[in-house]
Parts: C-alpha cells; sequence; structure tokens
C-alpha cells in the first residue's frame, strides 16, 4: 500500500519552511531529495566504515570493498543487468562522455551518428565533439512541432541514414515527454547501430528493465534517484562495453605496469580510474534498497495521478502555455505565462516557499525549436502530494495576478 505521508515523513528536507512557507519541492528533474536511509548510509560510511577500497588487506578496507561491491550488484539488480555490465562515473554527464571518447577509434568520415533536439546538452555536445574528432556526420532525428517524436518518421530517417551509433533520450528533462523506444532502436539494430540511451530523467520513473529495452548502452545519475550527487552509472552491453577505449587512466584500472607498457583490469574496472566515490555507492544502494521496498506500479500509479491532477489544474489557467506532453510523461510540467519572462515567475514562486526552475533547462536545440527562450518547469516526484499542487497552483495565481 503507497502511503505518501510515510514517504514524505522519510525525507527530511521536505520538512522544511522557506522563506515562511512549507517547502513545496518541485525541481527533482534537477535532482531528486534524498531520504533518511541514504543520508544516514553517507554518515555510517564516512563514521565508521571509512577506508579506500580493492588492494586494502585490512578489516576496514576489506568491509569498505564488500560493501562497494554489493551496491554495485544492488543497482546492477535494479536495472537487472550484471555487476560486470555496470561502471561508475560521476554522473550521466561524465557516462556519455566516456562512451563518445571510447568509440573515437571505431568511427570515421563514412559514419553517422543520429541524435535529436530533445536532448540535453550531456548528450549532444560528446557527439558533436566525436563528430568532430572523426569526421563522422551529425544528424538529428525529426521532432514534431509539439516536441514530441513521429516514430514512424524516426524509423524512416533511421534507415535513410543508417547510423553508426543513436543516442536519444529515454525522457526529456526539459518536457518529460517519454520517447517510444523500441520501435527506434529497433530500426537502429537492424543496421547494427550502436545505442545510447540517456536514463538521467526515466531512471527512477520507470525502472528499466535493460536487457528487455534493448539498448547497448544506458546511463544515469544517482543523484536524480534519491542517491547522492557526484554518482553516476553506464550500463553497458558487455561486448560492446568491452570494445570500448578507456577512457581515463591511472590507479585502479590497471593489472601491471612498468616504466614501458600497461596492462588493464578487465571490464567494468577498466574504465574507473582512481579512488572511486566510495561513500555515493554505498549511500546509492540504500536509494535503490529505498525504491525497491515500495511497489514500482503504486509509485507510478501515484506519480501519475499528481501529474495529471497538477496538469489539469494549470490548464485552467488562462494566458499559460503547457509544452509538455501530457501523456507519456514521467511528471514534468514545462510552461510560460503569456511573454512574462520564467525567471519572474520562478522568482516570485520561491517568496511562497515553492521550488521550481526556469531557463532553458541545458535543452538550447530544444528551446530553439519550440520557439522560445525558456520556460518554468514543475517537475514531480513520488514524494509529492495533491497539497503540493495546491499551494503551487493558488502561488501561481497570486504571482500571475502581480505580474499582469
Ligand atoms: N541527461 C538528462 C536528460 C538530464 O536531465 C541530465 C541532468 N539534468 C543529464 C543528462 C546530465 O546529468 P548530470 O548533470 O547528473 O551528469
Amino acid at each position: 500500500m503507497f502511503n505518501i505521508e510515510k514517504i514524505r515523513a522519510d525525507f527530511p528536507a521536505l520538512q522544511q519552511l522557506i522563506n515562511g512557507q512549507p517547502l513545496v519541492y518541485l525541481d527533482s528533474a534537477a535532482t531528486t531529495q534524498k531520504p533518511r536511509s541514504v543520508i544516514s548510509a553517507t554518515e555510517q560510511f564516512y563514521a565508521r566504515n571509512n577506508a579506500n577500497v580493492h588492494r586494502g588487506r585490512h578489516t576496514l578496507s576489506e568491509q569498505a570493498t564488500q560493501a562497494y561491491e554489493q551496491a554495485r550488484l544492488t543497482v546492477a539488480n535494479y536495472f537487472n543487468i550484471t555487476a560486470s555490465e555496470l561502471v561508475w562515473t560521476k554522473g550521466a554527464t561524465e557516462a556519455i562522455n566516456l562512451v563518445a571518447n571510447g568509440l573515437t577509434e571505431q568511427l570515421n568520415d563514412n559514419s553517422t551518428i543520429i541524435i535529436s533536439a530533445l536532448e540535453h546538452h550531456a548528450n549532444i555536445v560528446p557527439w558533436q565533439q566525436l563528430a568532430k574528432r572523426t569526421g563522422a556526420k551529425l544528424l538529428a532525428l525529426p521532432l514534431q512541432q509539439n516536441g514530441c517524436f513521429d516514430v514512424q518518421t524516426c524509423v524512416k530517417f533511421i534507415e535513410q541514414h543508417k547510423p553508426s551509433v543513436l543516442a536519444i533520450t529515454h525522457a526529456s528533462n526539459a518536457l518529460g515527454n517519454i520517447t517510444d523506444l523500441d520501435p527506434i532502436l529497433h530500426a537502429a539494430k537492424r543496421h547494427d547501430a550502436i545505442t545510447l540511451v540517456d536514463g538521467a530523467q526515466a531512471a527512477l520513473h520507470l525502472q528499466p528493465n535493460l536487457p528487455q529495452l534493448g539498448c547497448d548502452f544506458y546511463v544515469f545519475s544517482a543523484h536524480k534517484m534519491l542517491g547522492p550527487t557526484g554518482l553516476g552509472g553506464l550500463y553497458g552491453r558487455y561486448d560492446r562495453l568491452n570494445s570500448l577505449a578507456v577512457y581515463q587512466t591511472g590507479g585502479e584500472m590497471i593489472e601491471t605496469v612498468t616504466l614501458a607498457k600497461t596492462v588493464f583490469r578487465q571490464t567494468p574496472a577498466k574504465f574507473e580510474a582512481g579512488t572511486p566515490n566510495i561513500a555515493a555507492v554505498i549511500a546509492f544502494a540504500a536509494a535503490i534498497d529505498y525504491l525497491t521496498s515500495l511497489s514500482k506500479a503504486s509509485v507510478y500509479t501515484h506519480e501519475q495521478i499528481i501529474f495529471n491532477y497538477a496538469a489539469e489544474k494549470l490548464q485552467g489557467i488562462a494566458g499559460v502555455t503547457i509544452y509538455s506532453s501530457l501523456e507519456n510523461n514521467i511528471g514534468t510540467l514545462c510552461f510560460n505565462y503569456r511573454d512574462e519572462h520564467p525567471f519572474d515567475i520562478a522568482t516570485l514562486l520561491d517568496g511562497y516557499g515553492i521550488a521550481v526552475r526556469s531557463g532553458h533547462h541545458c535543452a538550447q536545440p530544444l528551446m530553439q525549436h519550440l520557439g522560445i527562450n525558456g520556460c518554468v518547469r514543475a517537475s514531480f516526484a513520488l514524494y509529492n502530494n495533491h497539497s503540493d499542487v495546491d499551494l503551487f497552483i493558488a502561488a501561481l495565481q497570486n504571482c500571475l495576478e502581480l505580474l499582469d
């Protein structure tokens, strides 16, 4: 049974006043709040279990190594993958860079990379740089005016351009729209393209089964999944992952080093140079344990109820333009009010304790596509309730009156 009050009580940050008002946190697309178990796992690690991992012969180091590798298993289980297919990175950004850099020797000026205008900059710029290094062509999938993909058009586009690489988001960070990945990934696979899915936004809400999804690479950020900042992950189908050139080099990722030559460790260790963010990995496993202790279906249903409630209320305000698709959405509402500046709306809302984001959301090509400079984004997660929506809408109406 999904108990929203119990869930809210698990998140200490939600219990505070901001500007004298109860915090209404609607910025989970930027980063989620953390349950108490994640905060205590971090504290516990530094207070008691702190030691560097791997190679240490003392008890603390062995315990830290065990907890660290157990955490890899916990997160791998969440995605239904094996621990050897999971590389720790410092975020989704680094995970995409790792892949894009690792593919440099596999592409040339006959290659085509396909991305889309819906992407976060993190899933655009590394591919632009890869195209620059290799001479590959960089193309964008056609996007409908409303920011949704027409799947048939995308499939035709892929068949026409036969890409070597396809990188696409699972859900838009700006709009929340969920991509219908199946037909797009199938089309790419028919041409043996290497496929990367940016799961930074979707991994929390959709809890994807990655082998079933069928992409070669999937990236995510722990801090958008109730976990700590400074940690992300890269899933790679083992053969694809193993075929990437190493990204960073140094300690931890080596088997042997002489002054003349280095032998790397096996995948995934060869992609993890240097001392990892051990506390974050262990705390992230606590976040995953928290999530999986709840029923996936009831979390999703709750999130959709709150999203639909908010969408309906927002639609009722004259002068508001909503850019997000109201179907197949992870729970993000992007909007503007007449020609008011989104920063002004976000700043006024903050006075009421409402945390939303405004601007281009690291998706400038999407903003250009929509013909706007930016918008206000209210993004929801499992801990939001009806009262959050009511407070948000009431505050928004007051702010808009002030702006009129
Ligand atoms: N992709 C998407 C869709 C995102 O929303 C984000 C974060 N806003 C990223 C990539 C980059 O994630 P990070 O900053 O955690 O590396």
